[in-house]
């Protein structure tokens, strides 16, 4: 079973399937769909939104599954060596190798196995293309445009091992700020309006909303990161216009909307402010019994208890509790997402498999008994 996991793990690792590269998103969906071809009893739908692909395959013609398992084919960017499939021991080092590769394999294979049993559960695999620039063309779409609903959802993305299952994650919003000048010679800086200049004293106000209260055992709290800045042509020039791009992660005591109305404020009418992404936090109960049924398959199968646990990436789940659809997040043993070093441990490839086939199989079989 792990060598079939790593074998579709690899194929899509060589699919460089980064935003920019609309041919590869397309080819990489392309791909699934044949991976699906000659499996019978399956539906298969095939999406575009503003340029994004999408799929979604079902054992039943349906836009309500029981149960959604949830992927994203899309990387974020890296070097073209990454693209290659690298193992040193057990692990296996590659853009994609856990975000999320090797889960969309795991997703791919629960599907078809369970498609083959006589009596295949109300299942679905929806794969988009844009959760790593925001999700607006993958899973909202599909959720709040087309319609699909679910009990439960399965989103492996997220989470550093089988055990750790996410139930709530910081919101994020992502913002550009924008301040504009009069340009002029640097030597007389009285007769222009220097831009860069409003844009600092702008962040260096937005910035006393988050005081640096995160560290790595204790990061529940709002925070910012100033990731991109530009602005200026020369240094003898004053410079007419300049932005910055801003990566805010706050938790659940305040909405997106809310936070953005505080910020805009702060700046005061001199600086623009423009959302480009929004997700408010996601949460799910941990006693919905879904999530129990799931947590009681990862102790059967490992061993030793689930853990419950907060996290501060986001991920498309929040389409899905914003609508109070429970999810269940959580994946192999991984790590270093979005860094040159993500890497995956093989060897959890197949209890992470097992525990989401467990959960399936227990789940029908519940939803069967209440049916009769
Ligand atoms: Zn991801």
């Amino acid at each position: 079973m792990k060598d079939v996991i790593l074998h579709i793990t690899e194929d899509l690792v060589r699919i460089k399937t980064t935003a920019d590269r609309p041919d590869e998103l397309n080819r990489c969906v392309d791909f699934v769909e044949q991976f699906f071809q000659g499996t019978e009893g399956l539906f298969i739908n095939r999406y575009t939104c503003a340029g994004k692909p999408a799929v979604v395959i079902s054992t039943q013609e349906t836009f309500t599954p029981d149960i959604l398992l949830v992927g994203h084919i899309d990387v974020v960017p890296a070097p073209d060596e990454l693209f290659e499939p690298r193992y040193e021991g057990t692990k296996l080092f590659a853009r994609g190798s856990c975000d999320m590769k090797s889960e969309c394999a795991v997703l791919m294979l629960l599907l078809k196995e369970f498609a083959q049993q006589s009596h295949p559960p109300s299942l679905a695999l929806m794969l988009t293309s844009d959760e790593e620039i925001g999700g607006l063309n993958g899973v909202n779409y599909l959720v709040n445009e087309v319609g699909y609903r679910c009990k439960i959802a399965l989103i492996p993305d997220g989470g550093q091992s089988p055990d750790d299952i996410v139930l709530q994650n910081k919101g994020v919003l992502l913002l550009r700020m924008t301040a504009k000048g009069k340009t002029g010679h640097g030597s007389r800086p009285w007769l222009g309006e220097n831009a860069i200049e409003k844009l600092l004293s702008a962040y260096a106000r937005v910035r006393t909303l988050f005081p640096n209260q995160a560290t790595a055992t204790d990061f529940w709290y709002h925070t910012l990161n100033i990731g991109m800045i530009s602005g200026g042509e020369a240094a003898n020039q004053i410079p007419g216009s300049a932005s910055c791009d801003l990566d805010i992660r706050f938790t659940p005591d305040v909405t997106a909307q809310a936070l953005l109305e505080q910020i805009t404020a702060c700046v005061g009418n001199e600086v623009c402010v423009e959302m480009r992404v929004n997700g408010d936090p996601i949460f799910t109960d941990p006693q919905d019994p879904f999530v129990q049924l799931y947590a009681s398959c990862v102790e059967e199968n490992l061993g030793t208890p689930a853990t419950f646990n907060k996290h501060c990436g986001s991920n498309d789940g929040r389409f899905f509790t914003s609508l109070g659809i429970p999810i269940i997040v959580s994946r192999p043993t991984s790590g270093d997402q979005h860094s040159p070093h993500e890497w995956l441990e093989t060897e959890s490839l197949v209890d992470f498999y097992e525990i989401c086939f467990a959960f399936i199989q227990k789940f029908n079989l519940n939803i069967e008994s209440e049916k009769t």
